[in-house]
């Protein structure tokens, strides 16, 4: 009955936002509305829900990019977030490649104003003029004119620490007093700051000593970034200490730390941070087998803990994989639907990423805490979305 009527609305719901909520950044108001009504009958405090339920109720993948996307791929891409009633916030970034990162910025522009309920974006700033006198200078430019087409956030991403040096050839880190205008230019404009700083763990392992396959996997393929292999690369806690010591300098700025802050080993040593830095919440990109490795009891616990500080996110990527859009929609199938089941049920998964024999409990998470780290959360982490 209760879906029936739904049913019945939400046409006039999307007719309306056509005239009220065209040009408007993230959610019109109607799109809010029919949001509201999905999650709220299944919002008991404490009760569970099915996949199809939390596939049906409105969602945020708050760690996506859109490197690429043909025009006439584009109704086929959004039809299958509009399948999972997920929106996707695609965070542009590498500075060190601006030429690349201008083409991410024109996309997700472009998508962004076709689809606002559907994609918002994080905007970045170039770094190939890094040390010229007028880098700062531009850098505020093009976030100035990120927030004009309705960026929400700017992204840094880990060659602060692991990529960029200074002609002396010490690494760049991002608690550099040089970055202090740019970070205060973002906190000023009330906009967030999505940090990928520093790697897993596991960057300063030898591969055969990693735990799991994905990251085994990434090394092998990437050892530009593997730390193991560059011992002129800062280590792990001098990574993770100098985001901290950012977060400290900045307690105005809001900031999401990517890939749960690259603290994905431990569910203790991210909750410390999130106890220290109010201002501070983390997505789980490309993360959620990192969760899946440690103590089902314990993540449960921290998750429910912290309900109000994670946010749902993937690192799915439209426009990189071999396969084209085929093989990314059908690796965002997959992601979904087994993300789905390990948060709200109880069953058991299978994750490739940890091994091939490896399987693990699904959390069976209560709808309110499933609403927050799926939808909520994001909308208060990135205001606008
Ligand atoms: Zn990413």
């Amino acid at each position: 009955m209760y879906k029936n009527t739904v049913l019945l609305i939400r046409p006039v719901f999307l007719v309306l936002f056509l005239f009220l909520g065209a040009g408007v950044p993230g959610c019109g108001s109607s799109g809010e509305k029919s949001a509201e009504q999905a999650w709220s009958g299944l919002s008991d405090e404490g009760s569970g829900m099915t996949v199809e339920e939390l596939m049906r109720s409105p969602k945020i993948d708050a760690h996506a990019h859109f490197m690429a996307l043909a025009e006439e791929d584009e109704e086929k891409f959004i039809a299958k977030l509009d399948e999972h009633n997920i929106s996707w916030l695609t965070l542009c970034t590498v500075g060190t490649n601006w030429a690349n990162l201008q083409k991410q910025i024109s996309l997700a522009e472009r998508l962004h104003s076709r689809y606002p309920n559907r994609v918002s974006w994080a905007t970045s700033f170039n770094l190939e003029n890094w040390g010229s006198p007028d880098w700062e200078k531009e850098a505020i430019k093009t976030i100035a004119d990120g927030i004009e087409k309705g960026a929400l956030a700017v992204k840094v991403w880990k060659e602060f620490g692991m990529v960029l040096k200074d002609p002396g050839g010490s690494f760049v880190m991002i608690d550099d007093p040089r970055l202090d205008p740019v970070f205060d230019y973002i906190e000023a404009q009330g906009l967030t700051l999505a940090a990928h700083i520093g790697e897993p763990i596991t960057c300063w392992q030898p591969v055969d000593s990693m735990s799991n396959q994905a990251a085994r996997d990434y090394y092998r393929k990437n050892p530009q970034y593997h730390g193991y292999l560059h011992p002129e690369v800062p280590g792990y806690w001098e990574q993770v200490l100098t985001r901290d010591r950012m977060l400290e300098k900045h307690p105005g700025m809001r900031v999401v730390g990517s890939h749960l802050g690259s603290l994905e080993w431990d569910v203790d040593e991210l909750a410390k941070r999130l106890d220290r830095y109010p201002n501070f919440a983390v997505d789980m990109g490309a993360r959620i087998y990192n969760l899946q490795e440690q103590e089902r009891e314990k993540v449960r616990n921290f998750i429910i803990k912290y309900q109000d500080r994670l946010l749902y996110g993937t690192d799915l990527v439209a426009g990189w994989g071999e396969k084209g859009v085929a093989g990314d929609i059908e690796l965002l199938d997959k992601t979904y639907l087994s993300d789905y089941r390990y948060f709200a049920t109880d069953e058991e998964i299978e994750v490739l990423q940890i091994s091939e024999s490896a399987h693990v409990r699904g959390l069976a998470l209560p709808a309110n805490v499933l609403k927050k780290i799926f939808y909520e959360n994001a909308r208060k982490w990135f205001p606008g979305i």
